[in-house]
């Protein structure tokens, strides 16, 4: 007979389409952590107030959110409503990219503490706490109202992905696999540089062939995608290729039994311009199933990607386009319109050269610029488009050679500008 020494605790992972990847990269880590093997662990995507009542009726219930800057109106109202109705008898945590920038702003909006930093490691040290109804804060990384000095992201010990699992197999809640965390570079718009700080590490391909073998095995995963901020930058530190690595990481895992399809440099990855040569993109062609390469060009301006600090030029980037073109690939090309600095002329030719690079046989990718906290544009204005440009862009949309969410972005750069506005030293 099981002996259950602490009282049955619940948790509420709330899942959303935008947080899937953290979600199951943190389920992953509850899993392979023994302690907690009485834990009640779900991870809906629907979150209704009767699920709360009856997971409150079984015993302690906490529930989590994984918090990015475009989702905090939805979450906020979300977490308003669960407070009103069940005030002190749920603990509610946050974590992720928002929380890990402004985490007194989540305690002011309800919940009780706030994961800073990378959550793999810390997640379920918090979670076992609380089930012992120890003091969280006894954990570094952990902020409540009592904190007075809030913890920096990229100061905090960094986690060896080698040691989490990348999604929770468990639970069957699987997504791609994240090989390449953190990136040297210091893109003006992007808020990866505050919360990784620049520390690139790289998953093993011995990790990454074990997690996908278990995957075909238990889940019957049949193709595979990756995650990283770069993909071409695989198993270096982050400036330049290393194709050998590169390609021993693609050599194991097109040989796994079973896996059938392997999907690298697309979305949700990307690569930036420079790290695109001919050679390069020859090898990747012959391991992997992907037609579209995701490539960062963002404008077509060098001016405006010099105040940017994009590091790179759009010559650079034509020329990562026609070689991808040339070896078999799909270009996907990313561009931000209304990047800070951007003049209207300027805009209209980043939307000339989308219609360019169509006519070339490539798609685009369409982003409104969007002042994301933890970005070092942070203060700046959001991208505002005007009728005409709105106009050519849906154009392009219409006729399937743009994707992107460039008109639901427009609403939300403007909710952020307003609360980074409002957004005092205080609330940082
Ligand atoms: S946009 Fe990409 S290359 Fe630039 S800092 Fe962010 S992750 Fe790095």
């Amino acid at each position: 007979m099981r002996v259950h020494l602490l009282s049955p605790h619940s948790l509420i992972f709330r899942t959303h389409s935008s947080s899937r990847y953290s979600v199951a990269a943190l389920v992953g880590a509850l899993e392979i952590d023994q302690r907690l093997s009485d834990l009640d662990i779900q991870a809906p995507l629907d979150l209704s107030l009767n699920s709360i009542q009856m997971a409150i009726k079984k015993g302690p219930t906490i529930i989590a959110h994984s918090v990015m800057s475009t989702q905090t109106r939805r979450v906020y109202e979300e977490v308003k409503k669960i407070r009103e109705r069940f005030g002190n008898d749920v603990t509610i945590i946050g974590g992720g990219a928002h929380a890990s920038i402004r985490p007194k702003e989540l305690l002011v909006k309800g919940f009780d503490y706030v994961v800073v930093g990378e959550g793999e490691y810390v997640f379920p040290d918090l979670i076992w706490q609380l089930m012992n109804n120890d003091d969280p804060m006894d954990i570094p990384s952990v902020v409540d109202k009592t904190t007075n000095e809030v913890p920096v992201p990229k100061k905090l010990p960094i986690v060896d992905l080698d040691k989490c699992p990348p999604f929770a197999l468990g639970m069957n809640i699987l997504g791609p696999i994240e090989v390449t965390r953190g990136c040297p570079f210091q893109c003006k718009f992007c808020s990866t540089p505050f919360l990784t700080g620049g520390r690139v590490r790289h998953r093993s391909v011995e990790s990454i062939t074990n997690w996908l073998t278990l995957a075909v095995e238990k889940s019957g995963f049949e193709r595979t995608w990756f995650l990283s901020p770069n993909a071409l930058c695989y198993g270096g530190h982050g400036r330049k290729a290393e194709p050998e690595k590169l390609e021993s990481l693609l050599k194991a895992v097109t040989k796994i039994d079973g896996l059938e399809e392997v999907f690298f440099g697309s979305f949700p990855s990307e690569v930036r311009p420079e790290f695109v040569t001919k050679s390069i993109l020859e090898m990747l062609r012959s391991y992997v199933a992907n037609d579209t390469l995701q490539i960062g060009l963002q404008s077509s301006s060098n001016r405006v990607l010099n105040l940017a600090n994009r590091h790179h030029t759009v010559e650079q980037g034509m020329d990562a386009i026609q070689i991808a073109l040339e070896t078999g690939f799909i270009p996907h090309v990313d561009m931000i319109f209304g990047l800070p600095g951007e003049t209207k002329e300027e805009l209209y030719e980043s939307i000339d050269l989308c219609y360019n690079l169509v006519e070339m046989g490539a798609k685009t990718h369409g982003h409104v610029f969007m002042p994301l906290p933890g970005s070092a544009y942070e203060n700046m204005p959001p991208g505002r488009l005007d009728t005409e440009s709105r106009r050519l862009l849906g154009e392009l949309s219409r006729r399937k050679d743009m994707t992107g969410s460039w008109s639901t972005q427009e609403g939300i750069a403007e909710y952020l500008w307003s609360q980074n506005k409002d957004a005092g030293k205080s609330l940082k």
